[in-house]
């Protein structure tokens, strides 16, 4: 083949290649979704996931579809001894796969695996100080979310969060949140957003996170988690956990934080 057809043929296979990928993906997830959701992961539901029947039906059922997907594509892997059962999976997909309900999803296309600890577990993080001298910290958490293909968490502090639903806490959709997060570079509280609302969603979360950081500074109680004060970043996760979870009281309390997530999530749990 001479240089110049090969240039063409690799253009044509690399053409394909884009222009077909999406394709394929999309009819390969249709066809998961049509299959049957099996009987032994609806009695995980049913045991393990009370809020899933609050939902509305046709939710219910997109969930269900949701589900199926994310566990045909995501690989999970057990550390410290826990071995993974359709369990730890149904109950975790479950809880990643509300974020994507009603939205236009592409299922958290940077994560490639679920690493669960048995409880909560200890990361060492290495940083160096003013004088450049290398410290290491460590620290225990109950989840962690990587921006390169890795969610981890304990499976103690997940269960905990799909069983307790009206707490305000929940591991599974404090990682997750980063992970869409961080589908646009590195977390920082601002989502992929369709462009018009960007204005209002970073004035409205910017005018709450001020509003949370005065109030952990004097110690004063909140619907938020003072761990939302952190960062912009933890902002946006610890305020999806409040929206699922705790959201007539988000309502009422931070209406235009609740319209704004509302208008991101495309769901309104406050009246499931
Ligand atoms: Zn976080």
């Amino acid at each position: 083949m001479t240089p110049f057809y090969l240039i063409v043929f690799t253009a044509l296979l690399l053409i394909g290649f884009v222009v077909l990928k999406p394709m394929w993906i999309k009819q390969r997830r249709r066809k998961v979704m049509s299959q049957a959701f099996p009987r032994e992961w609806r009695r995980i539901l049913k045991r393990n996931v009370p809020y899933f029947y609050q939902m509305p039906a046709d939710l219910q059922l997109q969930l269900k579809q949701h589900v199926l997907v994310f566990l045909s594509e995501k690989k999970f892997q057990g550390f410290e001894g826990i071995e993974i059962t359709d369990e730890i999976r149904v109950t975790i997909a479950s809880q990643a796969c509300l974020l994507l309900l009603n939205r236009k999803s592409n299922y958290y296309p940077k994560l490639k695996s679920i690493y669960v600890y048995p409880a909560a577990f200890v990361t060492r993080h290495e940083s160096k100080d003013s004088a450049g001298v290398l410290q290491s910290q460590s620290r225990v958490l109950s989840g962690e979310s990587w921006e390169l293909g890795k969610v981890i968490l304990s499976w103690k502090d997940s269960k905990h969060g799909a069983l307790v639903f009206n707490d305000g806490h929940n591991v599974v959709i404090h990682e997750f949140a980063h992970q869409l997060d961080q589908e646009t570079g590195v977390a920082n509280g601002a989502p992929f957003l369709k462009s018009k609302n960007n204005r209002c969603w970073s004035h409205v979360l910017s005018k709450e996170f001020e509003l949370l950081q005065q109030r952990a500074a004097k110690g004063e109680r909140s619907l938020l988690d003072h761990y939302g004060a952190t960062n912009p970043a933890e902002f946006f996760a610890v305020s999806s956990e409040v929206f699922f979870e705790r959201p007539t009281e988000m309502l009422k309390q931070h209406p235009q934080l609740y319209a704004q997530l509302h208008g991101y999530y495309q769901v309104n749990p406050a009246i499931w």
